[in-house]
């Protein structure tokens, strides 16, 4: 169990996150997998076979039985309902905490990378840790494609110490990890940043639109944001209009908004920065409009589960109406 990485949620992130972590592991390391959703164990079990068949990966029925077999526990679900689900339900890891024994427990850290509400996974964190294990938050961001190149940010909030046994399982998946203080510290920086994210996604969006209206050439315009003040990662990376064209990037506009990091995520993470902020007394009247703007989309069957971007494709469509 001691060196063992357990990993549960293999969707859209978490497939390639345990990727990097198996290509960059010794052959000595060994994997417990667990995913609600067969198909998506049975494709990453078949890829690493093929990919990395020295490699022992070996498929869990629960988070029961991750932690049976981990000692190091990473999980990367949607929601906060997910991560109570995996950490404290039924069949949780919590559950075999309670069976281990002193020396097992102590040596046990989860890090959850998802992106959730931060006074869950504090909750969750510290009803872990009356067991004596420790976990810890840690989302990320950098998208699907930071997920696949290994090039994600990780911003990590828990105990200091228990950070410098994190470094080494979280450095194989990310160009940066960074440690932000205590529990929800890493959930703090996130939801921040993911606020300016899905607000950047909106402001790009009406500027290329009001510049092809005034006659500009959407790819002409977006050239001149990227060496302009206007620059982001929208930007730069995932350009909403599907006519334009950047250096070696994929973005998913170009297939129909397909993949990525989908409109209803965007907004939950919107949501949840409203949310936190309310609770913060801190007004937030751009990131309040956005949320209003994301809700309708995210809810729908059209663009619920497209790219984020797609939220440009919803303003044309509307312009056009
Ligand atoms: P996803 O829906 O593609 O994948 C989630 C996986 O978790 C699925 O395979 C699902 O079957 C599994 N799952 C759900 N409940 C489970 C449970 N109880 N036990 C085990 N597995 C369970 O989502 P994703 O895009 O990979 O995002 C995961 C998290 O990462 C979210 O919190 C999201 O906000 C965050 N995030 C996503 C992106 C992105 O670009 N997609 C970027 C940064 C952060």
């Amino acid at each position: 169990r001691a060196g063992t990485i357990g990993f549960i949620g293999l969707g859209a992130m978490g497939n390639h996150m345990l990727n990097n972590l198996v290509k960059k592991s010794t052959s000595k390391r060994k994997f417990a997998l667990f995913d609600v959703n067969e198909d998506a164990m049975d494709s990453v079990i078949q890829r690493h076979k093929t990919e990395h068949a020295a490699v022992s990966i070996s498929r869990c029925a629960s988070p029961m039985e991750v932690a049976m077999k981990a000692s190091t526990i990473i999980s990367m679900v949607p929601t906060s309902k997910h991560v109570h689900d995996v950490y404290l339900g039924e069949k949780g890891v919590i559950q075999t905490l309670k069976k281990l024994d002193q020396e097992s427990r102590k040596e046990t850290l989860c890090l959850d990378e998802s992106t959730i509400e931060q006074s869950v996974s504090k909750a969750t964190a510290l009803k872990l840790r009356e067991t004596g294990a420790d976990m810890m938050d840690a989302p990320v961001s950098g998208g699907v494609v930071g997920a696949r190149d290994g090039t994600l940010a990780i911003m990590v909030g828990g105990d200091e110490a228990s950070f410098q046994r994190a470094l080494p399982v979280l450095q194989p998946m990310a160009r940066k990890v960074t440690y932000c203080g205590d529990l929800g510290a890493g959930l703090a920086a996130k939801l921040s940043n993911n606020l300016l994210l899905g607000i950047t996604m909106l402001g790009l969006s009406e500027a290329t639109l009001l510049g092809k209206s005034l006659g500009l050439d959407p790819q002409k315009l977006a050239d001149i944001i990227n060496t302009s003040t206007g620059r982001c990662w929208s930007s730069e990376i995932n350009h909403p209009e599907p006519l334009v064209t950047i250096e070696n990037q994929s973005p998913p506009a170009h297939r129909d908004y397909q993949g990525g990091f989908v409109t209803k995520l965007a907004h939950k993470d919107l949501a949840l920065a409203v949310n936190a902020a309310k609770e913060a007394h801190v007004p937030l009247e751009l990131g309040k409009r956005a949320e209003e703007i994301y809700r309708p989309l995210a809810q729908g069957e059209e663009f619920g589960n497209r790219d984020f971007s797609s939220v440009y494709k919803a303003i044309s469509d509307m312009m056009a109406r």
